[in-house]
């Protein structure tokens, strides 16, 4: 039987992590959003106002509603607030140790049964179970980004998950108004290791001098139907993220086709990690 989720600690309120707490929020559970410091969480709760907001002025929500979404958000600076959850998701920086020392933080806070997910673009979902002493409640839940919009949740089942844990993730990304597609544990899963490849190949395109960033952009929307560029895209998902992805997959599969563009490697050193820095391919106000 799969469990009712009515209490969600989300860990990590960045771009990802708030919108998920916006979309829990608003499919009426309680959301207790996390990080490491009480500024980092406020941005991401003003994220979700902002979203709410535009929302009321489409007219696609009440004032009402509004309210009582945000009055479902708790802000929190301490993992211990996650005793009184029935599940987390972890939505923190795309980096193993990070990722470590909060599933084992989390796994010592849950109460006994509760579920701990990762909302990871491509590290091991079986790797991040195992420092913890619940291996068959451990799952990948992995959002697309802006959460609000895009219908897609992959859902990584670890080698030790148990089926009524995948049964109870896949009632929650559907009480969210999402699609479950499920996949098993392996590096970049399926949407990062077929898309991610494509991000760096364009890149490659701008080192080699093939084309300018706006005109590989436009081939593949106008020639492939894409509703944005692979480096619009890259810009948007963040160069970090991007680069942490190739390395998960570089490595994972020992194969030189994976190895991440020089570039893509500059451009994080110099800070240019796309539009949440101002900077990537493009500029951004
Ligand atoms: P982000 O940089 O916007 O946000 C990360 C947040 O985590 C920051 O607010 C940071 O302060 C916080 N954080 C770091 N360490 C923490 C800790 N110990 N405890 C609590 N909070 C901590 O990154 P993002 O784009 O939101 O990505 C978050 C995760 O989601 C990553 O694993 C990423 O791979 C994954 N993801 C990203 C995308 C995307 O398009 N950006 C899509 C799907 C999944």
């Amino acid at each position: 039987m799969p469990q009712t989720i009515r209490t969600l600690m989300v860990v990590g309120a960045g771009q990802m992590g708030s919108g998920i707490a916006q979309v829990a929020a608003e499919a009426g559970l309680q959301v207790v959003l996390n990080d490491v410091t009480q500024a980092f969480a406020e941005k991401g709760l003003s994220t979700i106002q902002r979203n709410l907001s535009r929302n009321v002025e489409k007219g696609r929500m009440t004032v009402a509603d509004k309210d009582a979404v945000l009055g479902r958000i708790r802000l929190s600076t301490d993992l211990a607030d996650a005793s009184g959850c029935d599940m987390a998701i972890e939505a923190a920086t795309e980096n193993m140790e990070v990722k470590t020392r909060i599933f084992r933080a989390l796994d010592s806070h849950l109460p006994e049964g509760a579920v701990l997910a990762s909302n990871t673009s491509s590290l091991p979902i079986t790797e991040l179970a195992a420092v913890t002493d619940r291996p068959a409640q451990v799952i990948g839940m992995h959002f697309m980004n802006p959460v609000p919009v895009m219908k897609l949740v992959e859902i990584i089942r670890g080698l030790a998950t148990s089926d009524e844990v995948y049964e109870t993730v896949r009632s929650l990304a559907e009480q969210m108004g999402k699609v479950g597609v499920e996949v098993n544990d392996f590096p970049g899963f399926v949407s990062n290791r077929v898309l991610m490849p494509m991000i760096n190949e364009a890149i490659y395109c701008v080192y080699e001098g093939v084309a300018s960033p706006e005109a590989i952009d436009t081939v593949m929307k106008l020639g492939m139907n894409h509703p944005m560029g692979p480096l619009t895209l890259a810009d948007f998902i963040g160069l970090d993220t991007c680069l942490a992805i190739m390395e998960v997959l570089y490595e994972g599969f020992g194969d030189s086709k994976y190895r991440p563009c020089p570039l893509l490697r500059k451009y994080v050193k110099a800070g240019w990690l796309g539009k949440k820095s101002g900077r990537g391919f493009y500029v951004y106000e």
